[in-house]
């Protein structure tokens, strides 16, 4: 019996060993990715809900992995965080994205995603004003989307490259709103131009009366503050007209497009 709690302690160790070498391995193969140029963006557009006109487009990274084809953003950021090649990844994402949105004659904004590790350490907005003057990307269309951790840990550094972003025209935008605030203090005290209600609280819209409920308090809220309010991952018209129903004016999800790798699929 002893034996065979020393062979289980070993498959145990042999299989984290694996697990940490396998997780070595992937973060080596990003960091040679970002550089090698395995890593794409795709784009979804973000409509207005009555015309169904494109009025911006979020970026979304994949990674094109030799082996394993395109990976979404799910299998590999969380090693970019634990690593902190996310800094790297943003910065290629920044860049990618504000040139993408250059080289388009689409007037509509380009929203660019920012982790909260990258907003640890100041530097932020010398990075967005130089992707803009390279471009020449004007600030009004491009939109940063922070989740709302960022917005209430935003330590004093990290709220001076807000306050600064702001300056210059960027738009600053509140992700995944509603799913983790236990404050809305930084509403107040942050430019913030918009919010964008979270996916998990479109799905039951129409189906749960208590979603519907929290949904429209979310937007009147956002209303009264006279902010943009965006509901993401709208998949049904049902949805659609509820939201609309409700004086939602913009909205993203697959009804209106799924992530596509050509910027200008969408021009409506
Ligand atoms: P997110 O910022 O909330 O982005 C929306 C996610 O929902 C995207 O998944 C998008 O493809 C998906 N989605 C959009 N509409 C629908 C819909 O109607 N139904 C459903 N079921 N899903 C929908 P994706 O591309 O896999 O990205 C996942 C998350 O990864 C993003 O969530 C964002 O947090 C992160 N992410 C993606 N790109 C970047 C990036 O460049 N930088 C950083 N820091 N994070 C990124
Ligand atoms: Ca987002
Ligand atoms: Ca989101
Ligand atoms: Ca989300």
């Amino acid at each position: 019996a002893k034996n065979r709690g020393r062979d289980r302690w070993d498959a145990v160790d042999t299989g984290l060993r694996k697990a940490a070498a396998e997780r070595l391995d992937l973060e080596s193969q990003l960091r040679a990715a970002i550089t090698d140029g395995e890593l794409e963006l795709h784009f979804q557009p973000i409509v207005g809900l009555l015309g169904r006109n494109v009025i911006g487009r979020e970026a979304l990274v994949r990674w094109r992995h030799p082996q394993r084809g395109l990976m979404p953003p799910i299998t590999f950021l969380p090693v970019a965080e634990e690593s902190g090649l996310i800094v790297e990844l943003g910065t290629w994402v920044l860049r990618a994205a504000v040139q993408a949105a250059a080289s388009s004659p689409h007037p509509g904004y380009v929203a660019v995603n920012v982790s909260p590790n990258q907003m640890i350490r100041p530097g932020l907005a010398d990075q967005v004003e130089k992707a803009l003057a390279e471009s020449g990307l004007p600030a009004g269309q491009l939109v940063l989307e922070l989740t709302e951790s960022v917005m209430l840990s935003a330590a004093p550094s990290a709220r001076q490259e807000i306050e600064r972003l702001h300056g210059i025209g960027v738009r600053i935008v509140v992700d995944d709103f509603g799913t983790g605030f236990s404050a809305l203090s930084y509403l107040r005290d942050l430019p913030v131009s918009g919010i964008k209600v979270d996916r998990s609280f479109t799905s039951g819209l129409g189906e749960d009366p208590q979603c519907d409920r929290i949904v429209e308090a979310l937007i009147g809220l956002g209303h009264g503050l006279g902010i943009d309010v965006i509901v993401e991952g709208v998949e049904t018209e049902a949805q659609s007209a509820l939201l609309a129903g409700i004086g939602v004016e913009h909205a993203q999800g697959y009804l209106f497009g799924k992530p596509s790798p050509r910027y200008e699929l969408l021009t409506a």
